[in-house]
């Protein structure tokens, strides 16, 4: 009786194709891990968008999110409201003035979103174009913020990060951290302030957050 060999199929080593597969698969998250599209704001902000001009809505597109920059809007007492609409009055061109911001806070917490996400706003100087930017109101020229809006730009920036995949620690800062302009100025001239933020925003990243329909 002959003795049947079995061959044995042997298959080809499939690591090269796995290693490329990684390869790919890590290409497409780092693609899309700061990809600005697609991001739904929470509920609790309100969009009015600006129209699209030269002096605070370039329409540039904001290609990736590697920060959050925090201003304040040293005009004290002025509501989000003002100073959203503030921006909209600079589209006339008269105030030879460009400023923005994606998101101001208000005096009661509320929050105005001015810009999209996929767009850059006028308010970080070379940072422009790769992170977002949050003003926020304040009552007095300290420029303090009030506890209801300190909680609300807590949560706004810890939403950021959780949706940019940002550290506090790194990756938000002040607007003074990119230029040495005083703002926003109370967390400029009080670091320990500015320290206790982060550390207020990172406790609330640990939170975490429930996804939103
Ligand atoms: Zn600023």
């Amino acid at each position: 009786m002959a003795t049947r060999h079995r061959k044995r199929t042997r298959g080809i080593t499939p690591a090269p194709l796995l290693l490329a597969l990684a390869f790919l698969c890590f290409g497409a998250w780092v693609l899309l891990r700061s990809r600005p599209s697609d991001v739904q704001a929470p509920g609790w902000v309100e969009q009015q968008f600006l129209t699209e001009n030269p002096w605070s809505r370039p329409g540039d597109k904001l290609k990736e999110v590697r920060g959050v920059v925090i201003h304040y809007v040293g005009n004290p007492g002025t509501s989000a409201q003002a100073n959203r609409n503030y921006f909209e009055s600079l589209s006339t061109g008269e105030e030879d003035t460009y400023a923005s911001a994606h998101f101001v806070v208000g005096l009661e917490g509320e929050v105005i979103q001015c810009i999209p996400l996929t767009e850059i706003a006028y308010a970080s100087n070379s940072r422009n174009d790769d992170t977002v930017a949050v003003e926020v109101c304040h009552p007095d020229e300290t420029g303090q913020f009030s506890d209801v809006t300190y909680g609300q730009v807590v949560e706004l920036t810890a939403w950021l990060c959780e949706t940019y995949h940002l550290k506090p620690n790194e990756d938000v800062i002040r607007h003074y951290d990119v230029t040495g302009k005083i703002c926003p100025k109370y967390y400029v001239d009080h670091e320990d302030a500015w320290t206790q933020f982060l550390s207020d925003v990172e406790a609330r990243l640990i939170e975490g957050f429930e996804k939103e329909d």
